[in-house]
């Protein structure tokens, strides 16, 4: 059984978690706030990590956590829908990033999908998993800085892997070059839009070659790239079912 870290003040989101959690197996230990969460944080299999807490930041106890070394998956639960927010959290360290208002049954399955992406299987079965598991071709280890296009390993750069994981941050959103640019250099960095676009079509290409449509990251005219779903975009050898 999984051991999920809750840390959220407030009540009603707190027990509606907590509940959902359960109700999926998992054992659930609740702290609402950072003192009480810190001791309790060694003993978890994930934390669900609310920013905003009566004696301080959840980045605090992120940043923490990371330069103590302790890999701790952290899903961060924010009251507000900031990019830079965002990008600072996956950045940090988190795993996965929510905006509130949210439904108890999709951090479930953040949960899950987290604890699925940071846990290695001790043996890989894909035709069984496939069928047991709705399959994601596009797979980022944040922690080993290796991307998957389903069984393919990428042989990125650091540059491309950094704006892979900022695009997939957020399938489906439109992220602006300025905006991709301070996710993955920090802000202030001075480079010209046109690197981003560089780098799209390299990434692009290493993408095509592992069998991904061109159109996984889709060029917003003027504006900048988003990534698509990845299951929602076919691939070249993506399976006739
Ligand atoms: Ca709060």
């Amino acid at each position: 059984m999984h051991r999920v870290l809750l840390v959220e003040d407030e009540t009603a989101i707190a027990e509606s978690l907590a509940f959902a959690l359960s109700r999926d197996g998992f054992a659930v230990t609740h702290a609402a706030n950072l003192a009480a969460a810190r001791p309790l944080c060694e003993t978890c299999d994930l934390i669900v990590l609310d920013l905003m807490l009566p004696d301080g930041s959840g980045f605090a106890l992120l940043h923490a956590l990371r330069s103590a070394g302790q890999r701790t998956p952290v899903i961060v639960l924010s009251s507000r829908d900031d990019e830079t927010d965002r990008v600072a959290g996956l950045e940090g360290g988190a795993d996965d990033y929510v905006v509130k208002p949210f439904s108890p049954r999709e951090i479930v399955a953040r949960v899950r999908a987290v604890l699925r992406r940071t846990q290695p299987e001790p043996t890989r079965r894909p035709s069984s998993d496939a069928l047991l598991r709705p399959s994601l071709p596009l797979h980022l280890d944040a922690e080993t800085r290796r991307a998957h296009y389903q069984d393919t390993l990428l042989d990125l750069t650091r540059t491309e892997f950094d704006l892979l994981r900022v695009l997939s941050s957020a399938p489906e959103r439109v992220f602006t070059r300025q905006q991709l640019l301070d996710g993955i250099f920090g802000a202030g960095y001075a480079v010209t839009d046109r690197t981003i676009d560089a780098h799209v079509k390299a990434l692009r290409r290493k993408l095509t070659a592992a069998g991904a449509s061109p159109d996984l990251i889709e060029t917003e005219r003027g504006v900048g790239y988003r990534l698509r779903d990845p299951s929602a975009v076919a691939g070249t050898d993506s399976s006739d079912g």
